[in-house]
């Protein structure tokens, strides 16, 4: 009696010491303008699937500095996130950035050179890029068109919770069905996820 009486006696210690955690606060800062009916459903897919809060900027335009035409005119995505990054409020867990402009990035090999053939992979143009584990990512609707609104709107969540994904830490995944999934170069590869992390990436956040 008295070993179920000093059970009971720590468990209620326990139960009465944990606090729930504080939800993550997350903010979605426009870049050179966007569609107010898409921050709404990014704005919503986020409190719906990750639980978070969310707070929306006034929208800024991305520096001058950032834009690029090797290919064709686009802005460097690596630069946005840096920015984001360094310009983030402490009060805020991480910060989105959406922009309907062309972002790229480099891409490099397994042995730190520029992925071959150079010429493709210098400027390469991509949906989105995210800090692992960090406090920003960006977002871009430029390649993620579709004539189908319902699609459309599939692609943008799917990369935004993708690059958040990569936010809280998580990798690429194998799973078929994981956003987490490599888009691996192509938007198929986005159609053919589903808007849920497999079981394994859901215990790592
Ligand atoms: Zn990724
Ligand atoms: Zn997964």
């Amino acid at each position: 009696m008295k070993n179920i009486l000093s059970i009971l006696i720590v468990f209620l210690f326990l139960v009465g010491c944990s606090t729930p955690p504080k939800p993550k606060t997350i903010a979605i800062q426009t870049l050179s303008g966007f569609p107010d009916d898409i921050i709404d459903s990014v704005k919503q897919s986020i409190e719906d699937y990750y639980k978070f809060k969310t707070v929306v900027y006034e929208n800024i335009e991305i520096p001058s500095e950032f834009y690029t035409n090797i290919k064709s005119p686009r802005y460097r995505a690596d630069s946005i996130i840096h920015f984001l990054k360094i310009n983030k409020a402490d009060s805020i867990d991480h910060i989105i950035g959406l922009t309907t402009k062309d972002i790229s990035t480099t891409k490099y090999s397994d042995n730190g050179q520029i992925k071959f053939p150079e010429s493709k992979y210098k400027d390469w143009g991509i949906f989105g890029l995210g800090y692992r584990p960090g406090t920003s990512c960006v977002i871009s609707i430029y390649r993620l068109k579709h004539p189908n609104m319902e699609t459309y709107m599939e692609r943008i969540k799917k990369v935004t919770l993708h690059e958040l994904g990569h936010n809280l830490g998580l990798t690429h995944c194998n799973d078929p069905h994981c956003f987490m999934r490599d888009a691996a170069e192509t938007i198929k590869t986005i159609d053919l996820v589903e808007l849920n992390l497999c079981e394994k990436c859901l215990s790592k956040i």
